[in-house]
């Protein structure tokens, strides 16, 4: 039988790494991403040893996000087994699905082929010791949450929404999956993410987009905690874009993406 929290030896999947914590959302687009990529380099920068993977089949963004497309993790053989070098930026060690595609080809992964994905980067990759190991988890619900579920012990969620009503339903359903009894990982919180605009002309007002405060009232619906919001700012996206998260750049954007690490650590 096989007994999938355990290697063959039967040693425990990631004993050196302390937390476990996915992010996910009911949609994609909503900014799971980058909320990952910031929180994990928020985290590095308070000190803590921290580890990303990114398990989004339906767009790996984190190679984009951290400047890194071109880069191959390199392979060593340890004890007759493949053991794959995590590649290492901004001070996080990094593992996507999208260093094992080529840029801009069109691979199609069945959900047994990316759940398998995500159990190689579990296993065979050398994290070493860690404080934190997040996982970008692909949008909705999937094989792949299941597999992590049944693969290490995930010490809980943070769930990433947009406060308009076609995301928050999505969320809704992210939440009720990780509350089910197969599934049982205790949620850490809600992140609303895009909450609101503010021009530069205009520092003092604060425009609504997506509604107002829906993340904030889909946690208290669920009675978990409301981690933080972060607002649309033209920089998160442009920081995406050229591979330098937001929060290494001096600004209201870095203390927000801190206080939600803060928030998320304790
Ligand atoms: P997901 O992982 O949920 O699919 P992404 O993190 O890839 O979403 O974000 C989708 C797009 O929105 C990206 O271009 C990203 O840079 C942008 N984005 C995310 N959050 C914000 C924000 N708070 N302000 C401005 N742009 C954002």
């Amino acid at each position: 039988t096989s007994n999938v929290t355990t290697t063959r030896d039967n040693t425990p999947l990631l004993p050196q790494v302390k937390n476990i914590i996915a992010i996910a959302s009911g949609k994609g687009g909503v900014g799971k991403s980058t909320t990952a990529s910031n929180l994990a380099v928020a985290l590095a920068n308070s000190g803590a040893k921290v580890g990303l993977i990114d398990a989004d089949i339906s767009g790996p963004s984190v190679p984009t996000m951290f400047n890194v497309e071109s880069e191959q993790p390199a392979v060593k053989q340890e004890n007759g087994k493949n053991v794959i070098i995590p590649i290492e930026q901004y001070g996080v060690k990094l593992m996507s699905i999208g260093f094992l595609t080529p840029a801009d080809s069109a691979v199609v992964w069945r959900g047994p082929m990316a759940s398998s994905a995500l159990k190689q980067f579990i296993g065979d990759v050398e994290w070493g010791e860690l404080d934190y190991l997040l996982i970008d988890l692909p949008p909705g619900t999937s094989d792949i949450h299941l597999t992590m579920v049944q693969t290490i012990p995930v010490t809980g969620a943070v769930i990433v929404t947009t406060p308009q009503k076609v995301a928050l339903a999505d969320a809704t359903k992210g939440l009720s999956m990780f509350k089910q009894s197969q599934i049982n990982v205790p949620i850490l919180g809600v992140i609303e993410n895009m909450a609101y605009f503010t021009p530069e002309e205009l520092p003092n007002n604060k425009y609504y987009l997506f509604g107002k405060e829906g993340g904030r009232k889909l946690a208290e619906k669920f009675e978990v905690p409301f981690l933080g919001e972060i607002p649309i700012v033209q920089s998160i996206r442009e920081s995406g874009d050229t591979g330098y998260p937001a929060v290494l750049k001096e600004g209201v954007t870095q203390k927000a993406f801190s206080d939600l690490a803060e928030s998320v650590a304790r």
